[in-house]
C-alpha cells in the first residue's frame, strides 16, 4: 500500500491543463485568469485632485501669499485648464485634472472664499499635497495581474479600469461524477428501510461548483454489465471522471475490475490513510479517473485532499499550504495518515484546530460541525496541543 505522499506525487505527475475562454468582466468573479493583464495607460492617468478645494502654484504660497484670485473652476471630467493669473487659483473638485500652472491643492476646510478671492487659513501647506500623482500606482504597459489569479472584486475593478471588458479565463470541461450502489435512491424518493438517499454525487458537484466547474452526475447499479457499458460511454465523453463507491473489498465492489477491463490503467489502489483507504486512481490515454470509496466522509476527504489541488494546479492557481495548530492533544494509533476533522478558531492570527472526529467515515452529519481536516502523519501516534499540521479546508 502506498503512502499519502506517494499518492499525491503520482496524481500530480498526471498532466492536466484547463482550456481557456473569453468572458465578460461582469461574469468573471471566481474564475481564474488565463492571460497577463497590463496597464493600458498610467494609473492614475493624470495628476488627480484628491480633495475639493483650490489648486495653487506653491511658490506663491511659500513667498507668503495667502489670498488667491479665483480664475475659474476645474471640475472632474473637464478638460485641463491653465492658470493665467499670477497669484491666482482654481477651485478644484476631487477627481479633476490638476490645471496647468498649479501644483498643490488646499482643501476647502482650510480656505475661506469671499468676493472671488480664496484665502488660505493655514500655515502648513506642503508642496504637491492632495494630489494623486500620474503613474504612481502603475505605469502604462506594466503588468497588473498574472495568470492563475482568481478573480475577486478587486481584480474586477482593475480589469474594468483598464478597459478589459472581455477577459480570458480558464475553462474546464464538465467533470463526470458517477456514484454506484444498489442501496442508493434518488434524493426525491422516500427510501425503504434498507435504502438511503444518494448524497455523494451532489456533494461532489457542489464542491466542484465552488470551483466554478460544471459536472454531469450519473448513478449506476452494482451490476457488471451495466457498469461496463455505461462507464465506457461516460469515459468517452469526459476528460476527468470521479466515481464514488464500489472500490473496496466487498462482493459487489466491481469498479476497479471494470475500469481495468475498459483499458483504464491503474496507477494505485489503496492508500495508507483514514478515511479513504480504498482510493483508486488510473489513466486511460488522456482521461483521468479517480474512484473514491463511497463512505461519504471518505469521498469528501479524497476530493478535497487530492482532486481539488490537482484541478487547481491545472488551472494555474498557486495555493499556499495552510497549517493549523492543534488546540488539544490527540492520539491515533493505526499506522495510517489520519485526516482528523477539526473546527477552526482564530487565535492571535493563527488557525487553532479543535478536534471533532465524528463517528467514522459514514458520519457525514459530523461535517456540519467542522471546517476541514488536519493531516496527522502515519509515523506517529501522539499529536500534541500546540503542534502545527497541514490543514485541508472545505468551506469558503
Ligand atoms: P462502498 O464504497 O460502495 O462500499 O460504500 C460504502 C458506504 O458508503 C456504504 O454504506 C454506502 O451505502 C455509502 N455510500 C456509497 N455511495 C454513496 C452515496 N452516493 N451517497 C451516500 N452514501 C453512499
Ligand atoms: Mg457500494
Amino acid at each position: 500500500m502506498i503512502s499519502v505522499q506517494q499518492a499525491t506525487e503520482i496524481i500530480n505527475e498526471v498532466p492536466f491543463r484547463a482550456g481557456t475562454q473569453k468572458v465578460n468582466v461582469s461574469n468573471a468573479t471566481g474564475l481564474v485568469l488565463a492571460e497577463k493583464i497590463f496597464a493600458d495607460r498610467d494609473l492614475p492617468p493624470f495628476h488627480r485632485a484628491t480633495m475639493d478645494g483650490v489648486a495653487i502654484y506653491f511658490e506663491e504660497y511659500s513667498l507668503g501669499r495667502r489670498a488667491f484670485i479665483i480664475q475659474g473652476t476645474q471640475a472632474a471630467g473637464q478638460n485641463q485648464q491653465s492658470l493665467l493669473l499670477k497669484g491666482g487659483c482654481f477651485e478644484i473638485m476631487t477627481g479633476a485634472m490638476l490645471p496647468e500652472g498649479t501644483d498643490t491643492v488646499v482643501r476647502y476646510e482650510d480656505v475661506s472664499i469671499k468676493d472671488g478671492v480664496a484665502t488660505i487659513t493655514i500655515d502648513n501647506v506642503e508642496k504637491g499635497q492632495s494630489i494623486h500623482r500620474k503613474g504612481i500606482d502603475a505605469v502604462a504597459g506594466g503588468e497588473l495581474l498574472s495568470i492563475g489569479q482568481v478573480i475577486s472584486p478587486a481584480e474586477v475593478a482593475i480589469l474594468a479600469s483598464i478597459g478589459k471588458s472581455d477577459v480570458s479565463v480558464c475553462n474546464m470541461r464538465p467533470v463526470a461524477i458517477v456514484s454506484t450502489g444498489d442501496e442508493l435512491v434518488p434524493i426525491e424518493d422516500a427510501p425503504l428501510p434498507w435504502q438511503i438517499r444518494r448524497s455523494n454525487g451532489v456533494a461532489l458537484a457542489s464542491a466542484l461548483r465552488m470551483m466554478n466547474i460544471d459536472s454531469n452526475i450519473t448513478h449506476l447499479p452494482d451490476d457488471q454489465q451495466v457498469l461496463e457499458k455505461e462507464l465506457k460511454s461516460i469515459i468517452d465523453r469526459h476528460d476527468v471522471i470521479i466515481l464514488s463507491g464500489g472500490v473496496s473489498k466487498g462482493k459487489f465492489d466491481y469498479v476497479p475490475g471494470i475500469l481495468e477491463k475498459l483499458g483504464v490503467k491503474k496507477a494505485f489502489h489503496q492508500v495508507k490513510q483514514r478515511p479513504g483507504k480504498p482510493l483508486w486512481f488510473g489513466r486511460s490515454e488522456t482521461k483521468t479517473i479517480f474512484a473514491l470509496p463511497g463512505n461519504p466522509v471518505s469521498t469528501f476527504l479524497c476530493f478535497h485532499r487530492y482532486i481539488k489541488p490537482w484541478i487547481e494546479a491545472g488551472l494555474g492557481i498557486e495555493r499556499k499550504n495552510t497549517h493549523a495548530i492543534l488546540a488539544k492533544d490527540y492520539t491515533f494509533k493505526p499506522d495510517l495518515t489520519y485526516f482528523l476533522q477539526v473546527k477552526i478558531d482564530m487565535n492571535d492570527g493563527h488557525l487553532m484546530a479543535l478536534p471533532d472526529a465524528g463517528e467514522g467515515s459514514g458520519d457525514f452529519a459530523n461535517l456540519r460541525t467542522v471546517d476541514g481536516f488536519v493531516e496527522l502523519p502515519s509515523e506517529r501516534n501522539e499529536f500534541k496541543k500546540g503542534e502545527a499540521f497541514p490543514f485541508i479546508p472545505f468551506r469558503r
